[in-house]
C-alpha cells in the first residue's frame, strides 16, 4: 500500500534518543539553578524530544491497519501541533525581550490547546467502544461542564494570581484552559482504559495518560523557575512529553509483534459507565462557590452569573443526550435479545412467544441437526459456525417470507409456518431435505442429518418438542408429527419407565429359557434366555414393550447386570447338575444401549468369574444395527469376544445386513430372523436369501440358528438349505429354568 510506504518505519534509536533528551533537559535544569547559559539551550532537547514523538507515532501508525492506524495517525497530528507550539514558543523566547515570567505567546498556547484537543478527539474516536455520536456528545458536554465549573472557580482566584505573579489576565486564562484540557485528557485516557476492550495496547495508553498533565505541570514549573529566566517550565515538560510519547509508540509496537496483528474479531458491545456523577459534582461545587462568594461580598460578578447559567444549560443538555443514549442502548439490548448473533435469525424467546400468540392456524417445525457436535469437533468451530449460518440461510429461503425462522439453541432450529400441518406438508418435506444437499462449511462439504418434530394448533410449541424428541430417539423416522396417539403412547411409556425401576427392586423380573435344538431330530443343544416381567397384580408385560423403554431411560444397564448375573448363575448350576457338556451355550440378549456402556465387558467378566462359568459357555446376542456404526459398541463386542464369550448376530437380515460387518465384528453365530423362516415354502426369493446366508455362514465357518420355526415344513426345508440349529415354538416355547432341568435330566429330545 502506498500509504504504508509513505509513513516512517519504527527505528531502534527512538527510545534511547528520547530518553537522552529527557536526561539532558533534567541535567540542564539542575545545572541552570547554579550557572547561567543561553536561554534557548533548554529548548533544544524539548523540541528534539517532541519531534521524535511525532515520528514515533507515525511509525506506529504504519504497523497498524484500520481504526488503530487512524488512531495513531491522529495522535501524530496532535503531537505535530504541540511541536509547532514548542517551536513557536522558542521563537517567542528568542525574539521577545522579557523580564520575570518568560513569554508564552497566544499562538504557541493555542497550538498546545489544539494539540491536546486533537489528542482527546483521537482517544474518543478510538473504537472498541463503538461510540455513538450521542456518547461522543455526552463526553464532550461532560468536558464542557467540567471546564465551565473550573472557569467559574478560577474567575474568583484569578485576580489574586495575576496580582501575585504578574502577567496578562488573558495568558492566565489560556493557561487555565490548558490545565482544564489536560485534566480532561487524563480522564479520557483513564476512561478508555477502564473500558473492557480497546484495539490500542493498554500499556501504550498508560504512557499517553501522563502527557495530559503536562499543561498544569508546566504552569507550576513556570512559576517555580521565575528566579532563573534562562530556564523554562514548558521546555522541561516538553522533553518528557516526547519521551512518554515515544514509549507509548514503543509499547504499541511490541504489542504487534508480541500478540500478532491486532485482532480483527468483532468487538462485543461495551456498555460504558458514563460519568453520571460529573453534572452533579459540577453543579454542587458551583452552587457552593457562588453561595460563599455572595454571602461574603453581597454581590456576584458577571462571569459568575453567566458561568452558572451556562453551566445549568450544559447540564440539562448533557442529561438529555445521556437519556437519549440510554434509550439507544436499551434498543440495542432488546434487539440482541431477540436475535441470534451468529445466524441473525430470531432467538428462542421471541420464537416461543410468536408460536404462543399465533392466532390463525400455524405449524411449528422444530429441526435438530444430528451429529452436529461431532462435525464441530472434527472440523473445528469455524467450520461449525459456517455450517450453521449456511443451513440457516437455506431454511429461511425454503420457509418463505411469511415464516418465522429461529435458532433455538446450538444446533436446533424452529420455524413457524402459516397454515395447518396438512397445508405445510410440502414445505416441511423440503425443509427435511434441506440438509441432504451438501453444505459448504469453511472448505468442507457436509451433509447433515436431521430429526424433525411437527405440531399445529393448541400448545404447538411444546407438542412439537415432544415430537422432536420422539424423532431423535427412533432412528427410522426422521420426521415425527405430534398427534393424540403419539401422546397416548408417550404417556404409557412414561408410566412404564416409572414402574420399571420399582419392579427391579421389587423382584418382579425373572428369566425364561427357550431351547435351541439340533436339526433334524430336535434335540436340545443350547438355550436362549429371555426376560419376563410379571407385576404384582399378575399382569405380564412383554419385553418387546418394556425393553425399549428401559433402553431409553438407561435403566437397561442396571437391568442387564441383573440378567447377566442370573443367567450365569443358572448356567453354572446346570453344568454342576447335568455335566459340563450338556449345553453348548446359553444365549443372553444385550441391547444397543448396553453395548455403549463402557463397563459392560468388565461386568460380564466379573459375572463369569463369580459363578465359575467358562466364557465360551455364554453367547451374547447383539443386533446388526447396534454395532453397524462401529465406535464404542463395536469395541465392547471386541472386548467381550476377547474374553472368550461367543457373539451371535441376532435378527440377521432385518438390519443393514452388511457382509462387511462379518469381517469387522467378531461373530461366531448368525441367527436368521423369523421373517425369512416365515417366507420359506413361499416365494423362491425368500428361500434364496435364507439359502445364501447358510452358504456364506458355512464358508466363513460361522454357526447358524434359524429363529421362530413354527411348522415341520419349515424345519425340513431349513435342514435342506443347510441349517443345523433352530429355535421356535415348534420345538419348545420359552420355559422356566426348572422345566429346562426336566428336559436335561432324562436326556430326552423333544421330537419334532
Ligand atoms: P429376540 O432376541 O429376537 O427373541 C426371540 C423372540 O421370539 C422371543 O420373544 C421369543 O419368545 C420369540 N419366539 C421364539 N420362538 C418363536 C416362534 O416360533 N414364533 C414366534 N412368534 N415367536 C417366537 P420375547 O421373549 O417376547 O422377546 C422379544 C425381544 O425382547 C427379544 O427378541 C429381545 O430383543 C428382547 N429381549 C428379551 N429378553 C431380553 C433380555 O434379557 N435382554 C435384552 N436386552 N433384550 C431382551
Ligand atoms: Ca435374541
Ligand atoms: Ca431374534
Amino acid at each position: 500500500m502506498t500509504r504504508t510506504a509513505s509513513l516512517p518505519r519504527w527505528r531502534s534509536w527512538f527510545v534511547p534518543f528520547a530518553a537522552l533528551m529527557a536526561v539532558a533537559e533534567v541535567v540542564m535544569i539542575v545545572a541552570g539553578t547554579h550557572i547561567g547559559f543561553h536561554r534557548l539551550l533548554v529548548w533544544i532537547p524539548a523540541v528534539c524530544g517532541v519531534a521524535t514523538a511525532v515520528t514515533a507515532f507515525a511509525a506506529t501508525a504504519r504497523g497498524a491497519t484500520g481504526p488503530l492506524r487512524l488512531f495513531w495517525q491522529r495522535v501524530a497530528v496532535a503531537m505535530s501541533a504541540v511541536l509547532i507550539g514548542a517551536v513557536s514558543q522558542t521563537a517567542d523566547i528568542a525574539f521577545v525581550p522579557f523580564d520575570g515570567m518568560p513569554p508564552l505567546g497566544s499562538r504557541a498556547l493555542l497550538c498546545y490547546v489544539i494539540g491536546t484537543l486533537l489528542a482527546i478527539i483521537a482517544l474518543l474516536r478510538l473504537p472498541g467502544g463503538g461510540r455513538s455520536w450521542r456518547q461522543l456528545t455526552t463526553a464532550v458536554l461532560d468536558l464542557a461542564v467540567v471546564g465551565v465549573t473550573a472557569g467559574v472557580a478560577a474567575s474568583e482566584y484569578l485576580g489574586w494570581a495575576v496580582g501575585k505573579f504578574g502577567g496578562r489576565a488573558s495568558t492566565w486564562w489560556l493557561n487555565l484552559a490548558m490545565v482544564a484540557i489536560g485534566v480532561a485528557g487524563v480522564t479520557v485516557v483513564v476512561k478508555i482504559m477502564s473500558a473492557r476492550r480497546s484495539p490500542a495496547a493498554r500499556t501504550a495508553l498508560w504512557w499517553l495518560a501522563p502527557i495530559g498533565i503536562a499543561g498544569p505541570l508546566s504552569v507550576i514549573l513556570m512559576t517555580a523557575f521565575l528566579p532563573w529566566p534562562h530556564l523554562n517550565g514548558s521546555a522541561a515538560v516538553l522533553a518528557f512529553v516526547g519521551l512518554f510519547g515515544v514509549l507509548a509508540g514503543h509499547a504499541q509496537q511490541r504489542a504487534y509483534t508480541g500478540r500478532g496483528a491486532p485482532s480483527s474479531r468483532v468487538a462485543h458491545p461495551v456498555v460504558y459507565r458514563r460519568g453520571a456523577a460529573i453534572p452533579l459534582v459540577a453543579t454542587g461545587l458551583t452552587s457552593l462557590l457562588v453561595g460563599t462568594v455572595y454571602l461574603r461580598t453581597g454581590h456576584l460578578t458577571t462571569i459568575q452569573v453567566a458561568g452558572t447559567t451556562l453551566l445549568l444549560l450544559l447540564v440539562v443538555t448533557r442529561q438529555a443526550f445521556a437519556l437519549g443514549e440510554n434509550a439507544t442502548l436499551l434498543e440495542t439490548v432488546a434487539r440482541q435479545a431477540m436475535h441470534d448473533e451468529l445466524t441473525g435469525l430470531y432467538s428462542r424467546r421471541p420464537f416461543v412467544t410468536a408460536a404462543a400468540g399465533a392466532e390463525s392456524p400455524h405449524t411449528v417445525v422444530l429441526i435438530d441437526l444430528k451429529d452436529f457436535r461431532s462435525i464441530n469437533d472434527s472440523l473445528g468451530p469455524v467450520a461449525g459456525d459456517a455450517l450453521l449460518t449456511e443451513y440457516a440461510a437455506r431454511l429461511t429461503r425454503i420457509a418463505g417470507g411469511d415464516a418465522v425462522v429461529a435458532r433455538l439453541g446450538g444446533d436446533e432450529f424452529g420455524l413457524l409456518l402459516p397454515g395447518t400441518a396438512e397445508e405445510t406438508a410440502a414445505t416441511v418435506d423440503r425443509l427435511a431435505a434441506a440438509g441432504d444437499e451438501p453444505l459448504s462449511a469453511a472448505g468442507h462439504e457436509v451433509v447433515v442429518e436431521v430429526s424433525i418434530g411437527i405440531a399445529d394448533g393448541i400448545d404447538m410449541y411444546r407438542r412439537a418438542e415432544i415430537a422432536l424428541r420422539e424423532a431423535g430417539t427412533h432412528t427410522d423416522a426422521r420426521v415425527v408429527r405430534w398427534d393424540v396417539s403419539l401422546q397416548r403412547h408417550l404417556n404409557q411409556r412414561a408410566t412404564v419407565a416409572a414402574d420399571l425401576r420399582r419392579a427391579l427392586t421389587a423382584g418382579e423380573f425373572h428369566m425364561v429359557y427357550q431351547p435351541v435344538v439340533a436339526l433334524p431330530h430336535g434335540l436340545i443343544t443350547g438355550v436362549e434366555s429371555l426376560i419376563r416381567w410379571t407385576r404384582a397384580d399378575g399382569r405380564t408385560i412383554s419385553p418387546a414393550e418394556f425393553v425399549p423403554v428401559a433402553e431409553e431411560t438407561g435403566l437397561i444397564v442396571e437391568l442387564g447386570e441383573w440378567i447377566v448375573d442370573t443367567v450365569c448363575a443358572q448356567a453354572a448350576q446346570w453344568r454342576r447338575r447335568h455335566g459340563a457338556d450338556v449345553l453348548d451355550s446359553i444365549g443372553v440378549n444385550v441391547s444397543a444401549r448396553q453395548l455403549l456402556d463402557p463397563g459392560l465387558p468388565e461386568m460380564v467378566a466379573a459375572a463369569l468369574a463369580r459363578h465359575g462359568l467358562p466364557a465360551e459357555q455364554l453367547t451374547v446376542e447383539i443386533t446388526e444395527t447396534a454395532v453397524f456404526g462401529g465406535g464404542r459398541a463395536l469395541a465392547s463386542v471386541q472386548a467381550l469376544s476377547e474374553l472368550g464369550v461367543h457373539i451371535a448376530l441376532d435378527d440377521f437380515g432385518t438390519g443393514h445386513s452388511s457382509l462387511g460387518l462379518l469381517r469387522t465384528c467378531p461373530v461366531d453365530v448368525i441367527k436368521v430372523d423369523k421373517s425369512f423362516v416365515d417366507g420359506l415354502n413361499g416365494t423362491p426369493h425368500q428361500e434364496a436369501i435364507a439359502g445364501a446366508i447358510a452358504d456364506i455362514a458355512e464358508k466363513m465357518d460361522l454357526g447358524t440358528v434359524a429363529e421362530g420355526v413354527e411348522t415341520p415344513e419349515q424345519a425340513r426345508r431349513l435342514f435342506e438349505l443347510g441349517y443345523r440349529r433352530a429355535q421356535g415354538f415348534l420345538f419348545a416355547r420359552p420355559m422356566s429354568a426348572a422345566a429346562i432341568d426336566e428336559l436335561l435330566d432324562p436326556g430326552i429330545g423333544i421330537a419334532a
